[in-house]
């Protein structure tokens, strides 16, 4: 049988031969459990045709199964000790491509042409580097990458975040953020002991499926996100208050109300209440008494 990267056995071995030595700045959390490997791969929906995206390769332990159960990998690493690495440890697979480079600072549209096929589907796959978790998918989500879904270990909290429905305790501007590109579901809670070294926080495996299209109308992306922003600034306070301090100097409290009275929202709700359907047609309110 063969051994896998992700057993912890193996994995020790590769750090001693090495010296490897965790970077914690970098969010280094190896995974050493085969079957939490799998379950990610289903989930992520790969087949042996699909192209896949890792960021984030480690000593190679998620790479080993992308390399298995698809057409192609192709992973972004920062950390250049881990090269050599890679080199030896996916060795065995010639559909493995390893690029030194900070995924924030990746042309991604240019490798996905350089590596794909238009009609592949592609899958960004990861266990991602805690630290910077919501910028990296912020970045994949806003670039409107030609990929089909993305499928990613992290922090429990953040993951429920991004997934949360109105009237939850985790609803909020990057549940707003992240569901007006893509359908977003937690598919799986993780135990710490499945890393290496264990994590301070619990983890779990968030699902993004990129939609067609928005699934509402707005006249300006970015005013959007800022006023959804601006609706949560304080959650213990009133739609009506959130708004008053957020267009200061613009428009005065009066104004305001007669806004939201033509647009039928109670100003005394508060930002949690609202859906995203709710926020585009407040949005594109405000957006329209400024242009
Ligand atoms: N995929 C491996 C696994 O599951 O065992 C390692 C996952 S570890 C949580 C995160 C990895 O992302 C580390 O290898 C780290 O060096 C890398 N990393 C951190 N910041 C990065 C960045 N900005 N761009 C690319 N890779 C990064």
């Amino acid at each position: 049988d063969k051994k896998y990267i992700a057993t912890p056995n193996r994995t020790k071995e590769i750090l001693q031969t090495y010296q490897f030595t965790f970077k914690k700045s970098l969010g280094q959390n190896f995974l050493v459990d085969v079957n939490v490997l799998q379950n990610i791969i289903n989930h992520a929906g790969i087949d042996k045709q699909s192209g896949t995206i890792e960021i984030g390769p480690g000593i190679g332990a998620l790479t080993e199964q992308l390399a298995i159960h698809s057409s192609k990998v192709v992973a972004f690493e920062i950390d250049g000790r881990l090269l050599p690495i890679l080199e030896e440890t996916l060795h065995d697979y010639e559909n493995v491509q390893i690029i030194h480079e900070d995924i924030l600072k990746a042309n991604v549209h240019e490798i996905i042409r350089e590596n794909f096929s238009t009609d592949q589907t592609i899958h960004i796959v990861a266990n991602l580097p805690y630290y910077i978790t919501t910028p990296i998918l912020m970045k994949l989500l806003r670039e409107r990458l030609p990929v089909d879904s993305i499928t990613v270990m992290i922090q429990k909290e953040v993951a429920d975040r991004m997934a949360a429905s109105p009237n939850t305790k985790s609803y909020g501007s990057l549940s707003i953020a992240v569901q007006y590109y893509t359908e977003a579901k937690v598919v799986m809670n993780v135990p710490k002991t499945v890393f290496m070294p264990q994590p301070n926080v619990d983890s779990s495996i968030l699902r993004l499926v990129a939609r067609e299209e928005p699934p509402v109308f707005v006249e300006d992306e970015d005013y959007f996100f800022t006023l959804v922003q601006a609706c949560f600034a304080q959650r213990r306070k009133t739609l009506r208050n959130n708004l008053t301090s957020h267009f200061k100097g613009m428009f005065e409290k009066e104004k305001i109300n007669a806004i939201l009275d033509s647009i039928g929202i109670d100003g005394t709700r508060r930002g949690e209440s609202l859906d995203m359907k709710e926020f585009s047609v407040l949005a594109n309110a405000f957006y329209n008494q400024q242009n």
